[in-house]
């Protein structure tokens, strides 16, 4: 019984490691790597894996940097099951069918201009219809509901925190008569997020690959991010400027609209107009709107509050599908709140709201999420001055700020105390940090062997984990 590393090993993107048990092989997750453009295309192309030889797949959450590159295993010839929670699937319909898009559009950009320079022309790394395969093969398992993917391995999901339908794997295995408890941690959230419940842990585990995004850093406290965003949006009304938040369509503008609702709700908010111009965060909406299974106490008692019963939607608030009317927010003449994607401002319309925006001392940007290295979204929040879009030189005037307290990824006190937690009722004999830079990795691992966590490893890609 071993564990393989074939992504997020090293970095934050990518996710992917094989579980080997009784001759069989079993995928938790299969995402796609993001990062400086060649790599990345070669990455994404080029499977370590013979798609063919994995027997099931576990998904832990629809999170394409988890799930995006299921269509390029599909493609390559993977015919068995994936199993997610049911609000990980019908949000992974939405973002797999909307990678496969931007997959396309890319590749058609590119090749416009290859093919002026009489260059050799590339394939899209997959097509909508190997995302509507993937879509297919996924089989909705519940909460704490057991499944068995594979002869000798049986497996629970519990709650992660993270993002709906975001799932901890308890993944029990036996080769032999031999049984070794393995929790995949997927991505873990935080205590009193919005919408979502508290990140569960498990019981009697032997081994735990464990995510580490924030494990050097410290959030503020998630009451401040609310308070914050108040602030910010009253102080654009103020100036009649914009504010413009780059967020991931799923998860993060969400989060954001549930707090302006209940600033608007209780009247602590100008009356500004909030727009979320992104057609896929309008789908998640929906897809938010019918997982009341993913709730927490709060978000329930909001959705049965007679004078509010809408948490993702108030009077001011725009949800945007359009093209048209994406651009015609260009000339939008007055203070407006623009929510849009990409999160990390590397492609989509976001783009374009910051070429309008970032020169003007009036406006603000606001960054909500993790800013991976090498993208657009990470040089303007590290303070450089001269930025590029769209080939285009703009100098940026607007202010910056940075709104860390929503993050979806518990920080280093919260991972220590998840791990602590689940190390209470086990007897931990290895853990492995994955999903994080290695600088992140190698804080968290002093914490975790100042508490006897462990032994840990900061596993590189490619590399096995014997389970004993
Ligand atoms: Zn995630």
């Amino acid at each position: 019984m071993h564990v393989q590393f074939w992504g997020a090993a090293q970095t934050v993107t990518g996710s992917m490691h094989m579980v080997h048990v009784n001759d069989k092989q079993l995928l938790l997750d299969c995402g796609l790597y993001q990062g400086r453009r060649k790599e990345a295309f070669e990455r994404n192309r080029v499977f370590p894996i013979e798609a063919k030889d994995v027997d099931a797949m576990i998904l832990s959450h629809a999170h394409i940097d988890h799930s995006g590159n299921i269509p390029t295993l599909c493609k390559n010839g993977f015919r068995n099951t994936i199993y997610a929670t049911h609000a990980t699937r019908d949000l992974a319909v939405h973002l797999l069918m909307d990678a496969a898009h931007i997959q396309e559009m890319d590749t058609k950009y590119t090749n416009k201009k290859r093919k002026k320079q009489g260059k050799n022309l590339f394939e899209p790394l997959y097509v909508q219809q190997d995302a509507v395969q993937a879509i297919n093969r996924i089989r909705e398992i519940d909460y704490h509901e057991r499944f068995s993917p594979l002869p000798g391995v049986d497996c629970r999901f519990h709650e992660a925190g993270h993002m709906l339908g975001s799932a901890v794997s308890e993944i029990d295995l036996n080769e032999n008569g031999k049984k070794v408890k393995l929790v995949f941690s997927g991505d873990i959230g935080r205590p009193e997020m919005p919408i979502l419940r508290d990140p569960e842990t498990v019981e009697g585990a032997d081994y735990i690959i464990m995510e580490a995004t924030y494990g050097n850093r410290l959030h503020e406290k998630t009451g401040d991010a609310k308070a914050m965003l108040k602030e910010i949006v009253n102080e654009t009304f103020k100036k009649r400027g914009k504010l413009i938040i780059p967020a991931f369509s799923v998860g993060r503008t969400q989060q954001i609209v549930y707090w302006l609702d209940q600033l608007a709700e209780a009247g602590e908010l100008e009356p500004i107009k909030v727009f979320v111009d992104s057609p896929l965060a309008v789908n998640a909406t929906h897809v938010f709107r019918s997982h009341v299974e993913c709730y927490d106490e709060e978000m329930i008692y909001h959705m049965m509050n007679e004078d509010d019963n809408d948490p993702l939607g108030f009077r001011n608030l725009h949800y945007i599908r359009k093209v048209e009317m994406s651009k015609a927010l260009n000339n939008y003449d007055g203070p407006a709140v623009i929510i849009s994607a990409s999160g990390m401002c590397e492609a989509g319309r976001i783009l374009h709201h910051l070429k309008n925006s970032i020169g003007n001392p009036k406006n603000t940007i606001l960054f909500s999420g993790f800013q991976a290295f090498h993208t657009l979204g990470r040089r303007i929040l590290d303070g450089h001055k001269n930025i590029r879009i769209f080939g285009e030189e703009l100098i940026v005037h607007a202010d910056i700020h940075k709104l860390e307290s929503s993050s979806g990824h518990a920080d280093q006190e919260e991972l220590v105390d998840w791990a602590k937690a689940t190390a209470a009722k086990s007897n931990i004999k290895g853990v492995a940090l994955v999903h994080c830079e290695k600088d992140a990795a190698e804080a968290l691992k002093e914490k975790l062997d100042a508490q006897n966590i462990g032994p840990v490893i900061i596993p590189e890609r490619g590399q096995t984990w014997e389970l004993t």
